[in-house]
């Protein structure tokens, strides 16, 4: 899993998709039930059956759809609205509708299963209402309604082809959200990067991080907080160049990200500082680490020209035990980091 889904949230463009969900939901639920109310009482036949059904089912919809309002389980509205429509479905098949007309209204609702459960669950429950249409259409016996046999092989054509078309629509639509959310995701993880190291840059730590926490802080807290700054940097840039400067922080970078737990934050927070974070771990454990790290920066030198260049880390350890604390012990490791370099750099001040 990509480090940064524990972080970045997705839920933006989830409750896009759930408010377009929602919005057709109450569209079909109202609009649909209005006009199956209105040709349910229009219908001049004398079949006070369909008469009662649709009455029955568009007032069903209406107050499926008001309930939803009032709690929170609208998958439910959504399956019992879907399980109406195929009730609605099947009896316009089994008696005909108004004047034999019936198979014509099932055709714009293909597209409803669609939308309600996506293109997989969509057609499957497409699938489902159409093998039960079949068992229908080819037993006249148990019909209410008589269809010439042409006209059954048309509609069941036309429902297979509206199924089709409405699959194709919705499996696109869904990749390009699919797409959409990608391309959101990238650009706050960009954002929240540091381009040279690819580590968590100052702005993670000030927005995503302390949201985490907010919302989680058992997650974090006891923490440790700690600062390391390159020692005697500037010389490295200085006698190498800049670009072997460049190269010397990435190192450090990757020393630092591989040497601690998949828990931990490593971040950059300036040209040669980095902030660490060690969630839920006490300050002697966080100290012990801080060592096997510096030792870790010591011992692993860089090569430029056959010639190897140590680099040193002063660190200053400090803790969180709560949120609370957060902001004060990022500048408490701050000042317990230029206490290492007063008392001689390549050393840890903590505890
Ligand atoms: P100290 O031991 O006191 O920390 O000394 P120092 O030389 O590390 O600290 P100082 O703050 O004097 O210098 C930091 C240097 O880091 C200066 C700056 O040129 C260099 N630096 C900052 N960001 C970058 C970067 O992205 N790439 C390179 N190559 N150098 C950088
Ligand atoms: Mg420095
Ligand atoms: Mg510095």
């Amino acid at each position: 899993m990509d480090w940064w889904q524990k972080f970045i949230s997705l839920k933006s463009t989830e409750e896009v998709e759930l408010k377009r969900k929602k919005l057709v939901f109450y569209m079909l639920s109202y609009l649909c039930s209005l006009i199956i109310l209105y040709f349910a009482n229009q219908q001049s036949g004398d079949n006070s059956a369909v008469k009662v059904t649709l009455n029955v089912l568009g007032i069903f919809f209406i107050i499926n759809a008001v309930l939803s309002h009032f709690h929170q389980r609208f998958k439910v509205s959504v399956i019992l609205c879907s399980i109406g429509i195929s009730i609605l479905v099947l009896y316009l098949a089994y008696s005909g509708g108004n004047q034999n007309t019936g198979l014509y209204w099932i055709l714009p609702f293909p597209i409803v299963y669609f939308v309600f459960f996506g293109y997989f669950n969509g057609l499957i429950g497409n699938i489902l209402v159409y093998f039960a249409l079949m068992a229908l259409l080819f037993n006249p016996g148990i019909l209410e309604a008589t269809y010439r046999s042409v006209e059954i092989s048309r509609f069941l054509a036309s429902y297979l082809v509206a199924m089709i078309l409405c699959l194709i629509a919705e499996y696109f639509r869904f990749q390009s959200y699919v797409e959409l959310t990608m391309l959101n995701f990238n650009k706050q993880k960009q954002a929240n990067t540091d381009a040279l190291t690819k580590l968590p840059n100052r702005r993670f730590i000030d927005n995503i991080l302390l949201e985490s926490a907010t919302i989680n802080p058992e997650k974090y807290f006891p923490m440790t907080v700690v600062i390391t700054d390159i020692d005697h940097f500037k010389k490295v840039n200085d006698t190498y160049g800049h670009d072997t400067g460049d190269l010397a922080l990435v190192h450090i970078a990757n020393l630092l990200k591989e040497n601690c737990r998949g828990s931990d934050i490593v971040s950059r927070i300036g040209g040669e500082e980095f902030l660490l974070i060690f969630p839920q771990t006490g300050i002697s454990i966080g100290l012990s680490i801080c060592e096997k790290l510096r030792q870790l920066i010591e011992q692993n030198t860089i090569t430029r020209e056959n010639q190897p260049i140590t680099l040193t880390a002063s660190f200053g350890v400090s803790q969180a035990l709560t949120l609370f604390d957060f902001e004060q012990a990022k500048k408490q490791a701050d000042i317990l980091m230029y206490d290492a370099k007063k008392a001689g750099r390549n050393q840890i001040c903590g505890g």
